[in-house]
């Protein structure tokens, strides 16, 4: 490992105001130039056995691509992370890369790990911006589609997306069918514009239509259409990447107010629906002045910030456990807290409270501790008893998790689910309790990360083409 004496620190990000970005929706951090891509690739030991590379869910080559970032050659650093990336723009921004590819980078321990993420996001920006057209596969020549071939993938999310993008490339025809009015799944309607402009998402979606991939829109599986006539339409295999959008509630007196809204809910009027610019567009939002979010992972980071922008006094994030344990990424708690939003740990709530009118006025909290810990370090909150109080609230949003979307599986008897109600799917391939059928991403594994469920939907489209005779 380097001495920590000779290391140069991590070039930084350069970022918008927090008092100016706090008031609008454009992105908050800007992203390097090449100089600073430069200089911060030139950090990289170029490792003889890098161990950055186990950390990525896709296993992008980390090690190659940073040289070719350091030696100024973009163009084949592209290349080198679009072999086993489709969405490079989207992941350099929102993977928890302190988790994956950053945690396994021999200069962790020194607490300066290669600022992967911000290197996969510049290179993938920079491609984009000099070389629209082949953008697509990273090469001049996009395969021919083969018409003996058809495979379907149900959910427009990172899984379908990165499912459908893998097979194209290898010729194979995949139409992607999406329930909503739009393609792209939560990057579209659950992460906000300033951290996920939409219009990254539309290019990698545009990138692959042009690859060929057919996009259905307002089609729902098990309403509109079922796996069954898929079949009978000619489609050989069927991924299914419906995603863990169902809101969970907290189950508590009061949750039906005016003003009590699930993140799920607030998110998609804001982002999907744009109501950040109501009354140009149709969907209002509630404008809440004192707006308490429970939970303290993205979703609820996404949401207090997003509320912040459309004008509140003060935002409170309540969480059980205390600021430590949130599993949010750690740049969203950060630029959070930088923005002025609150985080009121060790609360949990009992009951929301509301006017003569039935709306929302305040939340009852009642303070916890953290108690025993398991074997994994986390510790259980525990109650205090007698330690009640209240914060005054006129907006609350839970994000405090999800569960399956419900609609397909439902109408799908013959889909093997596990207790949780997600579908059971083999772990190297996806492979469902049905023939030819597949799954991955959150409808699996329940509600986790952008990369894990670009990185299902990979392994599914690998086992769909060998099985297909093309691998
Ligand atoms: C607000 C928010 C912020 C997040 N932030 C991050 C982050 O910073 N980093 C990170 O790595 N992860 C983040 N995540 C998690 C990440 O977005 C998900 O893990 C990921 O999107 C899951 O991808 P997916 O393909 O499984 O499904 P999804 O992205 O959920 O997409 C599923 C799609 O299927 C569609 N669908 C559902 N049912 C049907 C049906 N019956 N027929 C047709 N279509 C259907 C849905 O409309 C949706 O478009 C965040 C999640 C949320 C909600
Ligand atoms: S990113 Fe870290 S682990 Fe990977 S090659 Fe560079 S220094 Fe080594």
């Amino acid at each position: 490992m380097a001495k920590k004496s000779k290391l140069k620190p991590r070039v930084a990000m350069p970022m918008q105001d927090a008092a100016e970005r706090s008031a609008n929706f454009s992105e908050v951090a800007l992203g390097y130039t090449a100089e600073m891509a430069r200089e911060e690739a030139a950090r990289c030991l170029q490792c003889k056995t890098p161990t950055c590379q186990a950390g990525c869910p896709v296993e992008v080559d980390c090690r190659s691509f940073i040289k070719c970032v350091a030696e100024g050659d973009f163009a084949a650093a592209y290349r080198v992370i679009k072999q086993d990336n489709s969405l490079p723009a989207v992941c350099g921004r929102v993977c928890p890369q302190e988790k994956q590819c950053e945690a396994g980078c021999k200069l962790n321990p020194t607490g300066k790990p290669i600022a992967i993420g911000r290197l996969e996001r510049f290179t993938a920006d920079s491609y984009y911006a000099e070389n629209p057209c082949d953008a697509l596969t990273g090469t001049d020549a996009c395969p021919m589609l083969r018409d003996d071939l058809k495979v379907a993938a149900i959910g427009s999310g990172p899984s379908s997306l990165t499912f459908a993008g893998y097979l194209a490339a290898r010729g194979i025809p995949v139409t992607v069918f999406e329930a909503l009015h739009d393609v792209g799944g939560v990057l579209l309607y659950g992460i906000p514009e300033f951290r996920l402009p939409k219009s990254i998402v539309r290019t990698e979606v545009e990138f692959l239509k042009a690859q060929g991939v057919e996009f259905r829109v307002d089609q729902v599986g098990g309403k509109t259409f079922s796996i069954a006539e898929l079949r009978e339409q000619g489609y050989q295999a069927v991924f299914i990447g419906t995603g863990a959008g169902l809101p969970r509630f907290m189950n508590i007196s009061g949750e039906n107010l005016i003003g009590v809204f699930s993140a799920n809910e607030y998110l998609t009027r804001v982002n999907l629906m744009r109501a950040w610019q109501f009354p140009e567009t149709d969907t209002p939002v509630i404008v809440g002045r004192k707006v308490t979010v429970f939970g303290g992972g993205n979703v609820a980071m996404d949401a207090a910030r997003t509320a912040l922008r459309l004008g509140a006094d003060r935002v409170h994030i309540v969480y059980r456990r205390t600021q430590n344990e949130m599993p949010a990424r750690l740049e969203e708690i950060e630029h959070a807290l930088e923005e002025g939003i609150v985080v009121e740990p060790l609360a949990a709530p009992l009951e929301f409270l509301g006017d003569e009118n039935g709306r929302l006025r305040a939340v009852s909290l009642q303070r916890m501790a953290l108690g025993e810990c398991d074997a994994s370090g986390r510790c259980r909150p525990e109650p205090i008893e007698g330690d009640i109080y209240e914060l005054e609230t006129d907006l609350a949003i839970i994000g405090i998790g999800t569960g399956p979307n419900p609609v397909l599986l439902g109408e799908t008897p013959e889909l093997g689910l596990n207790k949780r109600g997600y579908i059971e799917a083999d772990p190297e391939t996806g492979e469902t309790s049905m023939d030819m059928v597949f799954a991955g991403g959150d409808i699996v594994t329940g509600a986790a990360t952008v990369v894990m469920a670009m990185g299902a939907g990979r392994s599914s489209a690998q086992e769909v083409a060998r099985r297909l005779g093309v691998e």
